[in-house]
């Protein structure tokens, strides 16, 4: 099982180099731009050789870039743009099925589409061998307008000792952080690891995320972990009221450290998640670990916002939109692979309304949309977050049982989508067991 993780390095620039980079990354923005464009005017082309074509003279003769940065730039934006049209796809199915079961209601448009892509980051993708490689002693070379420059780097020091073992690596992501003027090499390390075999795991165990608790994690032995966002909520609505008094003042200094804050936000959030999941999987090890599907949540349980709600509702929808879950997963499920564990996406409908004693999934199982989760058939009482994870471990559990059963770990369906849910309830519904009790002659 091969598995991608990210190195972070720093680059050890020199103010020469700098200059070097800055006007390969904003030439590359440029670049981009351009082709975005274009690529916009044909139709909203999604294919990069096709792009490339168009705009390969343009971005060499006029932008000045050296042959493979005019290469990547079409290819970026092809994938950019066929990110694009799956979402668009997406959309249309999601609109159909609402307009199936509300009948009156008006389709929204997809917004995606409406005017080219715009890239605003200062980036500029590499591809090893090609236009960066690692130099003796600890250097790497990267491409420039003028020509390969070559410094030395810093970072985590088991990536830079998966990379002096010589493991395979893949593309590269040049990034900016504007605060401190600094240059980070994001280098894609291939590991390869034994494939994971059901009897390596010796814990079932499900996450529940969310706003309260950013994690809770139980197993299936009842051990429990509450994981609180007090603590950081607090803190983020410390950004929130700075960058909101910022945001009124509008001057230009003003918009400069909302550029600074929001750098530092978001290395916050990410800070947070990389510890806990650390913790979750020392607190649970050798453990199959079943995440919800998260996919477009946001959008089913917040619908869109409201000018006219109350301060309150409104504080309370940013803090749960600004929270970032997926990456809290991905983080989990990239850690795990690392120290023998393995995470699941199951599915994520009903986990809060679903009695885990039961069975009985209803609404009303959560009165007043409270804290506490009351089932209306059997009386059971739980806190509703803890529900939610006890439902993730018995779905995991599940899964580990089919794939003990069968040898195979069948590829997740994307169970969040319209027709895996449809297809869901009708293999269910062929599950009854016979009541016809009458003698077969
Ligand atoms: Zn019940």
């Amino acid at each position: 099982m091969k598995v991608t993780l990210t190195a972070k390095l720093k680059l050890n620039h020199t103010e020469a180099q700098k200059a070097a980079l800055d006007a390969a990354t904003l030439a590359f923005r440029d670049a981009l731009n351009y082709t975005s464009k274009r690529a916009f005017d044909m139709n909203k082309c999604s294919g990069a050789a096709k792009i490339q074509k168009e705009v390969y003279t343009h971005l060499r003769e006029v932008i000045g870039l050296p042959s493979q940065m005019a290469c990547s730039a079409p290819r970026q934006v092809a994938a950019c743009y066929k990110g694009l049209w799956t979402k668009c796809k997406d959309h249309h199915t999601r609109q159909k099925f609402i307009q199936s079961v509300k009948p009156g209601h008006q389709p929204r448009p997809f917004r995606g589409f409406e005017q080219p892509a715009k890239f605003v980051s200062r980036t500029l993708e590499y591809q090893y061998g090609k236009d960066y490689t690692w130099k003796k002693d600890g250097k790497v070379s990267v491409l420039t307008l003028e020509g390969r420059q070559i410094m030395t780097y810093q970072g985590y020091s088991k990536h830079l000792e998966l990379i002096q073992s010589g493991c395979e690596v893949g593309g590269a992501k040049l990034s900016y952080q504007k605060s401190k003027k600094q240059y980070f090499l994001l280098v894609s390390l291939e590991v390869d690891l034994p494939d994971p075999q059901p009897a390596d795991h010796k814990n079932v165990v499900g996450v529940d995320v969310g706003q309260r608790f950013h994690a809770v994690v139980t197993n299936t032995r009842n051990r429990t972990t509450f994981f609180s966002g007090q603590q950081t909520n607090h803190q983020k609505e410390g950004f929130a009221r700075v960058r909101q008094s910022l945001q009124r003042k509008g001057t230009r200094s003003a918009t400069r450290r909302l550029v600074l804050l929001s750098g530092r936000e978001r290395r916050f959030i990410a800070d947070r998640n990389h510890s806990l999941a650390s913790q979750i999987l020392k607190t649970y090890p050798q453990a199959i670990i079943g995440l919800e599907n998260l996919k477009d949540i946001r959008t089913r349980t917040e619908g869109r916002s409201n000018p006219q709600a109350s301060l309150k509702a409104k504080r309370a929808r940013r803090r749960r939109s600004q929270w970032s879950f997926a990456e809290l997963q991905t983080f989990l499920a990239y850690k795990a692979s690392l120290v023998g564990s393995m995470a699941l996406g199951v599915d994520a409908h009903y986990t809060s309304q679903q009695c885990v004693k039961c069975g009985h999934t209803s609404k009303g199982n959560r009165p007043q949309a409270g804290l506490m989760f009351v089932c209306e058939v059997c009386g059971y009482q739980v806190h509703s977050d803890l529900l939610g994870a006890r439902n993730v471990t018995l779905r995991a559990l599940a899964v580990r049982q089919d794939w003990t059963a069968t040898g195979a770990l069948s590829v997740r369906p994307d169970v969040s989508s319209v027709e895996a849910k449809a297809e869901r309830l009708q293999r269910y519904s062929e599950l009854r067991w016979s009541s016809d009790t009458s003698l077969r002659l």
